[in-house]
């Protein structure tokens, strides 16, 4: 058996925010930088990008290929409760009949959300459609506050959710805000297989295999890697490598509308009188323009707000002033809702998971590495704020050049061996576990403090 580097849930340029450069040849040059082996098409029931791929992927021993990246036909599609799935298909013809069947539940399978169409059917409907077709599918991004299984208010098993189509279910997606070591803070999901996988839905092909998953198979097709997801006959998902959770965008609770981060600490557990948490106030320390911090003073303070949270009972005080304000400037006193705060991916773990804060990880469970993409380090050594710009472009170039592939760089080669001191610094920091970072929450992306290496 091999090893190989797959990431399985990307998108066309057929979805919303993917530049109109995103083709075959972009896509083939940024896997080989990275070292992925296999990616997933995405988007296939899109008409257009369906045919494209049919007109430009080579058949081989029962595989598709451009030049030697194994393509797997994939896509998302959104059910009616709003919740993401990740869907691989053994063949386009499996994609067609899969077509077939959604057409008289998806209104817009050729419009602005084409790539990944909403349907009209419920998960567990949803996953024996696929099922029908001879794909596997998972919920996707399981954990985000938007559009996902575990959302806050949604369902806090995969048993809820799906009902008996459970069993059906080949993998769970973690998503960019979520780890290992958080979803296995959930007994419930002790038999499940994890996938990392990068979604990338972006203008540059950079955030290809961002997140990918490092798989035990044959061969690099369709039927080993579900065989790997289902753990037979010895395929099987090796490594999950991704974003350290705190550097998603979902990570950390966050206003509705202004999207300020909330963090909210103990500034020291003292035991004052066992005051309940209204009367100790629930006014926040400090507001800036990105966060509003809370303090508390015990635990218990701490749960009793992040319970109110959950219930939608905590409005954003920031909007709140600002809404105050401007009905002062304009004399008005209409009544105006106050947007409220929204739990992120760790708070929304910490409500339904089974052990409050160690995981319990199955002994099937592989290790989960952090990583984060080569050309996020380069541009924080070239100071700069555009990934694209021209300087980081050539440094990342010549690190390539020089090293091998980005996974080789960040992953495997001994840290010995890299001339650049502060990359090699870098890398050596995140597999040491060693870095400190802000984190992201309501749709910003978190960062690497270099400075505290
Ligand atoms: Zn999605
Ligand atoms: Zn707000």
């Amino acid at each position: 058996m091999q090893i190989y580097n797959a990431d399985l849930h990307i998108h066309s340029p057929y979805s919303i925010a993917v530049s109109q450069n995103m083709n075959l040849e972009t896509i083939y040059n940024t896997a080989m930088k990275k070292g992925l082996n296999i990616l997933s098409t995405g988007d296939i029931t899109q008409p257009a990008w369906r045919k494209y791929l049919k007109d430009n992927l080579d058949f081989r021993d029962g595989m598709y290929f451009y030049k030697d990246l194994s393509v797997i036909i994939g896509t998302e599609l959104e059910d009616i409760e709003s919740i993401h799935h990740v869907i691989l298909l053994p063949d386009f013809s499996a994609a067609e009949k899969l077509q077939e069947m959604l057409n008289p539940h998806v209104k817009n399978i050729t419009g602005r959300w084409a790539g990944r169409p909403h349907v009209n059917k419920n998960p567990a409907e949803i996953v024996e459609i696929i099922d029908d077709v001879g794909g596997i599918c998972g919920p996707a991004h399981a954990f985000t506050p938007f559009k996902s299984v575990f959302r806050q208010g949604r369902y806090k098993t995969l048993a809820e959710a799906y009902g008996s189509a459970e069993k059906k279910i080949a993998f769970l997606e973690l998503g960019l805000s979520a780890d290992t070591n958080l979803a296995d803070r959930m007994e419930s999901l002790k038999n499940i297989t994890f996938l990392s996988n990068s979604d990338a839905h972006s203008e540059g092909a950079q955030s290809l295999g961002r997140e990918f998953n490092r798989m035990e198979l044959e061969n690099p097709s369709f039927d080993e890697i579900k065989k790997a997801c289902f753990r037979r006959k010895n395929r099987r998902v090796t490594l999950n490598v991704g974003l350290e959770p705190r550097l998603g965008k979902y990570f950390i609770m966050f206003c509705r509308k202004c999207r300020r981060r909330i963090i909210n600490t103990i500034k020291n557990n003292e035991e004052t009188q066992d005051t309940p948490l209204l009367q100790s106030g629930l006014a926040p320390s400090k507001i800036d323009a990105n966060f509003i911090h809370y303090h508390f003073k015990k635990i218990k303070h701490q749960n009793d707000f992040l319970k109110l949270c959950s219930n939608g009972d905590i409005k954003c005080k920031a909007c709140e002033s600002d809404i105050k304000k401007k009905q002062k400037l304009n004399n008005k006193s209409k009544k105006v809702a106050i947007p409220k705060l929204k739990l992120g991916v760790s708070e929304r773990v910490n409500e339904i998971a089974t052990w409050s804060s160690e995981p319990k990880h199955p002994d099937h469970r592989p290790p989960y590495l952090d990583i984060i993409p080569l050309v996020e380090i380069v541009r924080k050594i070239c100071k700069v704020k555009n990934p694209r710009a021209k300087s980081v472009t050539k440094m990342y170039e010549n690190l390539i050049k020089n090293y091998g592939t980005e996974y080789d760089i960040l992953i495997d080669l001994p840290i010995s061996k890299i001339q650049n001191n502060e990359v090699a610094q870098i890398i050596s920091a995140f597999r040491d576990s060693k870095i400190k970072y802000i984190p992201g929450g309501g749709g910003t992306f978190g960062e690497i403090l270099l400075n505290e290496i």
